[in-house]
């Protein structure tokens, strides 16, 4: 509809309701409510956008989203904010994020119960999303060393995603002709955040320093994505020197030092500006940094135009989840500079991404959906329950006192098989027992762990399983992320403000089921939108069926949430 090209998007809004475009002087009125329903069917979108800033907690976007000033900011001064968001089950990690994100189903129906998980047939955890039988893809020839070799051939896929997605249910509702297409750093935010099989799904193999996907979706990696790889190495990046525009105003938004108590490194990379690649693993590094966004959105570009998205009246799906907050917000703690100075680069890339919509799609022919996988717990130090009642849980903290109750009820022996995604493993020797000593065993167990500073949750999972609809607080949460047979014996939670710190000596991380890893924006934005704050909670498996609704497609029954938009 031509008569809108050349008008901003609040103009857009005034023609809806029959105010000349171009006259500043007179405010536009009111739209009458049903007119977000009327944009969307007279300018039906040829492009679904979903925007995922990996590791974005509603308590820390409350209090900085009025920075962003590019592309979030865009969303935000034309679309439905939602500040509190809220994942329901237990196991707040990327994997399951995406996946929730793409199916509307939570991990209990989806199979994805972590990043990774214990497998009792194996005896060893794997990764959600590594599959041998489809290959990583050599994109890079300087990636074609025997180590890069040994690491693509562990693949990925989404192989173990039970249920489909809303790229799944696009592809089948349009004889194939809608296209679905994801990008990430990430490979388990790239495989799942549209579903089983969507058309495309890149990722970042920092051994080949290069965009890549598996034999999962595609023979041969796309030609345009060789091209990007010859034309826009990502080596060029590798001397890139990460300084901040303004220390002082980062100081006063952040509250903090560059420095910060708890803070860590990676890869090379210390606690303060400048991070020079340079000095560190760049390959590696360049992940933590604003080089991350950038080749992310590069990529998405690039997507765009190889896979012809959004040019005809058949829509197509496009999601871009931004891994480098995530990486960031783990290193040096969401309220770090490096975190901060990060989402502002990314807001920045949004906006080069939204642009290049404008240009491509046309500027009222794509709806977006911006928001995140999950949130994060504040660094144990910087928190004001430091030392009180926020702690780094160490493993020797949980596993020595809870060796010590099992094997105070059945002696000596390998009773305990692996401590994984926040559950308690037992072995196949400990369910060979007779029914009492195990009850004896586990109940001193769950004791124990109960008793460790910083533990405010710990119960057996065969008592949480089932019905979740009967369910209450965190029971109800744990019981939407177990799964039979791949769950542990036993879930344990932190308390709010403590983590467990395996990997995490410094930084930061999340995956428990409280409101500071559970809860994350959602911004809605359509065609000729206004900015609107929608503040109760809402659940974010109601995205799926929004995007679903946005591509004018069903929702499958695993999708059972209704929509955000009408
Ligand atoms: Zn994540």
């Amino acid at each position: 509809v031509l008569r809108h090209s050349s008008c901003t998007l609040l103009c857009c809004a005034a023609l809806v309701s029959s105010v000349a475009c171009g006259s500043k002087k007179q405010p536009p009125k009111p739209r009458p409510p049903t007119s977000d329903a009327a944009v969307t069917v007279n300018n039906k979108p040829r492009l679904v956008v979903l925007i995922v800033v990996d590791q974005l907690p509603s308590w820390s976007f409350d209090k900085q989203h009025t920075f962003m000033k590019s592309g979030i900011g865009r969303l935000l001064r034309g679309g439905t904010f939602y500040p509190r968001a809220e994942y329901p089950y237990a196991i707040t990690y990327t994997a399951p994020g995406h996946v929730a994100l793409a199916t509307g189903a939570p991990p209990a129906v989806s199979g994805i119960l972590a990043n990774g998980w214990y497998q009792r047939s194996l005896g060893r955890s794997v990764s959600a999303v590594a599959d041998k039988e489809h290959p990583i893809m050599l994109v890079n020839p300087a990636g074609d060393t025997a180590k890069n070799k040994r690491k693509r051939a562990y693949g990925a896929s989404a192989a173990r995603l039970k249920v489909t997605g809303v790229g799944d249910w696009l592809r089948a509702q349009t004889d194939g002709k809608g296209k679905a297409i994801a990008v990430s750093l990430k490979d388990r935010a790239a495989n799942f955040v549209l579903g089983q099989r969507p058309n495309l799904a890149i990722w970042y193999d920092a051994g080949q320093a290069a965009m890549t996907t598996s034999s999962w979706y595609a023979k041969q990696p796309p030609p345009w994505l060789l091209d990007l790889a010859k034309k826009k190495p990502v080596s060029a990046n590798f001397n890139y020197v990460w300084k901040l525009a303004s220390p002082e105003l980062t100081a006063r938004i952040t509250g903090n030092p560059d420095d910060a108590p708890g803070e860590g490194g990676i890869y090379g990379l210390t606690n303060t500006f400048p991070h020079s690649l340079a000095k560190a693993s760049a390959a590696a590094a360049l992940r933590a940094t604003p080089v991350g966004p950038l080749i992310t959105t590069q990529t998405a570009i690039a997507a765009v135009h190889g896979e012809q998205l959004g040019k005809d009246d058949i829509p197509d799906l496009l999601a871009v989840s931004y891994s480098s907050h995530d990486y960031a917000g783990h290193t040096w703690g969401q309220e770090s500079w490096e975190r901060f100075d990060l989402l502002l680069h990314i807001d920045k890339q949004i906006g080069v991404l939204l642009d290049e919509l404008d240009r491509v799609v046309g500027k009222d022919r794509y709806t977006v959906v911006l928001t995140s996988d999950h949130g994060v717990t504040r660094v144990v130090e910087q928190s004001k329950q430091h030392k009180r009642a926020a702690h780094r849980i160490t493993t020797d903290a949980l596993m020595i006192p809870l060796t010590k109750a099992c094997e105070g009820v059945l002696g000596k022996g390998k009773w305990i098989a692996a401590g994984s995604a926040s559950m308690v493993y037992m072995t196949a020797e400990f369910h060979k027992l007779p029914s009492p000593r195990k009850d004896k065993a586990l109940a001193a167990m769950v004791a124990a762990l109960k008793a460790v500073k910083g533990i405010a949750y710990a119960k057996r999972t065969d008592q949480l399983a089932g019905n979740c609809a009967t369910r209450r607080g965190i029971d109800a949460l744990v019981c939407r992320s177990l799964a039979p047979n791949e769950s542990g014996d036993i879930f344990v939670a932190v308390a709010p403000n403590s983590i467990f710190s395996g990997e995490y000596k410094t930084g930061t991380t999340h995956g428990s089921p409280n409101p500071d890893d559970r809860f994350v924006p959602i911004i809605v934005h359509t065609p000729g939108g206004k900015a609107r704050v929608v503040k109760g909670p809402v659940s974010t498996l109601r995205i799926a069926p929004t995007l679903a609704r946005m591509l004018d497609i069903k929702p499958a029954k695993t999708a059972p949430a209704p929509a955000l938009v009408p």
